[in-house]
């Protein structure tokens, strides 16, 4: 894992240091870390999102997603609470920009996320978190409170020998985003509570 850049980042919610990571993936685009971890005892379980790229929703402000309500919460949270966002760029799932907005297409004429990657022949779920190990050994972290209600990151980090001591949900539906949150519940298992 390698800091290729590193600085202060005032925003809306307050300031962060914001750290480039080298990324060794398809986009060529840093990972980014975003960090408010000034006065944290070292003791504490430090509190993570992990959050995947979402141009549309990041970005755009689309509301067909939870992307970046999620994102919000979570750099809010992380300012009252001290933490680690890590943003990695891995777009739709990690189909990438141009499938998820041809998986949009077959989602306008009826189907749901997963039927429309799978008649895209894409994977349902493309994301690895490998690169997450490496961040969090960097800031020598072990114990999280992980935002998410995602149980394959909750594997992902087991896997990796980091504790999960809380896990702290965002529940965020909109009448739009309603039937893509029941296929996460669903067919997905997330853990929301709609
Ligand atoms: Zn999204």
């Amino acid at each position: 894992m390698k800091i290729l850049a590193q600085s202060q980042l005032p925003t809306e919610f307050g300031l962060f240091t914001q750290y480039a990571i080298e990324n060794l993936g398809e986009e060529n685009l840093p990972h980014i870390v975003l960090a408010n971890l000034e006065g944290i005892n070292p003791r504490q379980a430090i509190n993570l999102r992990i959050h995947s790229e979402c141009f549309t929703g990041d970005v755009l402000h689309s509301i067909k997603c939870d992307c970046r309500a999620q994102l919000t919460f979570a750099q809010k949270y992380i300012q009252e609470h001290l933490g680690l966002i890590i943003y990695l760029r891995q777009e739709g799932r990690g189909i990438g920009l141009t499938n998820k907005i041809k998986a949009y297409h077959l989602q306008d004429q009826g189907l749901d996320t997963i039927e429309a990657n799978k008649a895209l022949g894409l994977e349902v779920d493309d994301r690895n978190y490998s690169i997450v190990g490496e961040i969090l050994a960097h800031f020598d972290i072990k114990k999280i409170n992980l935002i998410s209600n995602n149980p394959l990151k909750i594997k992902a980090l087991e896997e990796m020998g980091i504790k999960i001591i809380d896990r702290i949900p965002t529940n965020i539906s909109y009448p739009e985003n309603y039937q893509y949150l029941q296929t996460k519940k669903n067919k997905m298992g997330h853990l929301l509570d709609l």
